[in-house]
């Protein structure tokens, strides 16, 4: 059995059987740890308190070498999210920017640039940075991250650098330039307002994004839906709570 020790963020939590929990967390240096939390479900575990989402913890567990579970020995909190999954829309999006690193980060796999991300991302929440740009900036990030989604510099097809404005293909693969798109069968315009957002998140943090303006809420919604196409097409479905999360704050806005 080896020790190890780091600082993690709890990315899901679900009951094993009676008393114990899985716990999923992402860390720098491995990646992704699914690990058991004995007794976390008792009254005066140990446990109790720390397993929040997106929380960011101090974790110390056993690996047993041929077990893909860990044994999680302590788990001590470093800071909560508690301020952002206070309410619905919060926890909705936890549990969104969670299942992002579920899918896209690996287990004993390096992942300082997606736990920062998602890190940066709900300080800057916890901060109080509008949802919407912090959810797309996220979004775009993963998909850029995970060598999806390049920055829109340059058309894929002919080479030639992008214009203000561009077109996606059909097929979503990325943003191609005008006079390819021009072309292409059941490609849809991107305005610059949206591309200009693609880029800008390259070279920008999202704080001061935010402290510039962000974006008007019509590049947003389209971005919302270009990040989501490309991430469609990459994994050949759609994140389980992407759809929780329009579905029930449709229902709550329609209430
Ligand atoms: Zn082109």
């Amino acid at each position: 059995m080896t020790l190890h020790t780091a600082e993690a963020l709890l990315l899901d939590v679900f009951d094993l059987h009676d008393q114990d929990l899985i716990v999923t967390l992402l860390t720098r240096e491995r990646g992704k740890v699914r690990g058991v939390a004995r007794a976390a479900r008792r009254k005066y575990s140990r446990f109790a308190g720390q397993l929040q989402p997106l929380a960011k913890v101090r974790v110390v567990w056993f690996e047993k070498s041929g077990s893909d579970l860990v044994r999680l020995s302590s788990v001590e909190l470093i800071r909560t999210a508690d301020a952002l999954v206070r309410g619905l829309e919060g926890i909705l999006l936890a549990g969104y920017l969670a299942e992002h690193m579920l899918e896209f980060a690996q287990e004993n796999e390096e992942s300082d640039h997606l736990f920062r991300l998602l890190d940066s991302t709900t300080e800057a929440l916890l901060a109080g940075v509008d949802l919407d740009l912090a959810t797309r900036y996220f979004e775009a990030w993963v998909l850029r991250l995970a060598g999806i989604f390049p920055s829109p510099l340059q058309c894929p097809e002919c080479g030639n650098e992008l214009a203000e404005a561009a077109w996606m293909p059909a097929g979503a693969e990325g943003l191609i330039c005008m006079s390819c798109g021009e072309s292409a069968v059941g490609a849809t315009r991107v305005s610059a307002g949206a591309v200009d957002f693609l880029r800008r998140i390259g070279v920008t943090s999202l704080r001061r994004l935010a402290a510039g303006g962000g974006a008007p809420a019509d590049t947003l919604s389209e971005v919302a839906d270009i990040n989501a196409r490309v991430r469609r097409t990459f994994l050949q479905r759609e994140l389980k709570s992407h759809r929780v999360m329009y579905d029930t704050l449709a229902r709550v806005e329609g209430a």
